[in-house]
């Protein structure tokens, strides 16, 4: 036996760990021998990971499983999941969020503050968004429950390697090191901390629990101040060797268009973006309530109102039909306020898919409304902080030995004396 052999077996055995856990996640209440069968692993190394994972509680037993035969019924295994918790975060241009979402999906708690970050440097964004988690990371303390992680959505091009975000055009932040300077605010360096773009977290929601969950491959295209997109290819995000694919909001529409915040011209999101929307339907300024404004009159059936989110259809569907011919997407899921003027959109952006997507015939698209709206980067950021467990179970401590002695996965001590600092 070589000394390489016993890590070769804990690497192993972590691995399995993911593989039981994930079953048991995607299953039906299974059963351990449902496990064995779908992870093709012996049932005794089934049972042994099992008790190892009901010992992290991360699952649990939950009486008779449900194809359960008589004679021997076997018992089912759910998650657990109560006591491991993640935060999405979400800085944008008018606001910051927090959520906290357990290991069920279900939402422990949630909150905002509307602030103009453009108005602020990124410092004094990052500890506004730093200080209004302090509660929240108290109460998961004294609730007994671990953070495993955080994920901050942020509006523009990040490099989540190195926690770096590289460009917010309408933040204007530019290279800021936000993993850092987040941590620093925190006071806390054990926190497992990341970014990802607020696109894409919202397009891996809809994949996970809302109009994507159906599909493999679609395309997410939300609008709020800019045009923001993720694409699911085979279930998970598309990004490109570089890491920065998606950028639908910047796919060029007219070579001497208007110019965009990007450098370029013609995009997307300066044709089609909400600045375009308001101007055609005579509503000047940027302002969010305004969409609602917008929304309200098209319901009124006033037809600048209609024509105006019928051009943006049109534009959009264009844009989106070059996507869909270069993707093969199935689905085109609409957020932000897209998914508010969905009515109005729908049927332009159909037309131009049904008469630019050259698969169309044989494999139509559908057009589909964002099921999770507002919440979905939030949502899609805990979700993938939560990954982390699912992946790898091996990092949930194990209950055997008391509260007191466990490896902190959060700095809870950290958050006690900010709440305290701050009364
Ligand atoms: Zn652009």
């Amino acid at each position: 036996m070589s000394a390489a052999d016993p890590l070769d077996r804990e690497r192993m055995r972590r691995h399995n760990l993911g593989l039981v856990l994930r079953a048991v996640a995607e299953g039906d209440r299974p059963s351990r021998t449902d496990i064995a069968l779908a992870t093709s692993l012996h049932k005794t190394t089934v049972s042994s990971l099992v008790a190892d994972l009901i010992d992290r509680e991360l699952v649990r037993e939950a009486g008779i499983a449900p194809d359960g035969t008589v004679g021997r019924p076997a018992v089912a295994l759910e998650l657990s999941g109560e006591r491991y918790v993640a935060m999405g975060l979400e800085i944008n241009v008018d606001h910051l969020v927090y959520r906290v979402v357990d290991l069920h999906g279900r939402v422990r708690e949630q909150g905002s503050v509307r602030q103009d970050n453009r108005a602020r440097p990124p410092s004094e964004t990052l500890a506004a968004l730093a200080e209004l988690i302090v509660e929240p990371r108290l109460r998961i303390a004294q609730a007994g429950s671990v953070l495993v992680g955080a994920t901050l959505a942020l509006p523009g091009l990040v490099d989540p390697s190195r926690g770096l975000l590289l460009v917010a055009p309408h933040l204007g932040w530019r290279d800021v090191a936000v993993v850092d300077e987040l941590r620093a605010a925190l006071d806390t360096p054990d926190v497992h901390l990341r970014i990802e773009n607020e696109a894409n977290l919202a397009a891996l929601a809809e994949r996970w629990h809302g109009a994507g969950q159906t599909h493999e491959d679609f395309v997410y295209v939300s609008g709020y101040i800019g045009v923001g997109a993720g694409i699911v290819s085979n279930g998970d995000l598309h990004r490109g060797e570089t890491g920065f694919g998606g950028e639908f909001g910047h796919l060029t529409l007219e070579a001497n268009g208007p110019p965009c915040v990007c450098g370029g011209n013609g995009c997307v999101e300066t044709l089609a973006g909400l600045d375009a929307l308001l101007r055609l339907a005579g509503m000047g300024s940027s302002r969010q309530s305004r969409v609602d404004e917008v929304v309200d009159a098209a319901e009124r059936g006033e037809t600048r109102a209609v024509e105006a989110i019928e051009t943006v259809g049109t534009l959009l569907g264009v844009g989106l039909a070059s996507t869909a011919n270069l993707l093969g997407s199935r689905a085109i899921v609409l957020g932000g306020y897209f998914a508010e003027l969905y009515p109005w959109l729908r049927t332009p952006i159909e037309a131009q898919l049904r008469q630019r997507v050259l698969a169309f015939p044989w494999s139509p698209i559908e057009v589909l409304r964002s099921e999770l709206r507002d919440g979905a980067a939030v949502s899609g950021a805990a979700g993938l902080a939560l990954r982390a467990i699912l992946d790898n179970p091996a990092s949930a401590p194990a209950s055997t030995t008391e509260p007191e002695d466990e490896e902190p996965a959060t700095a809870v001590e950290g958050a006690v004396e900010a709440d305290v600092a701050l009364r």
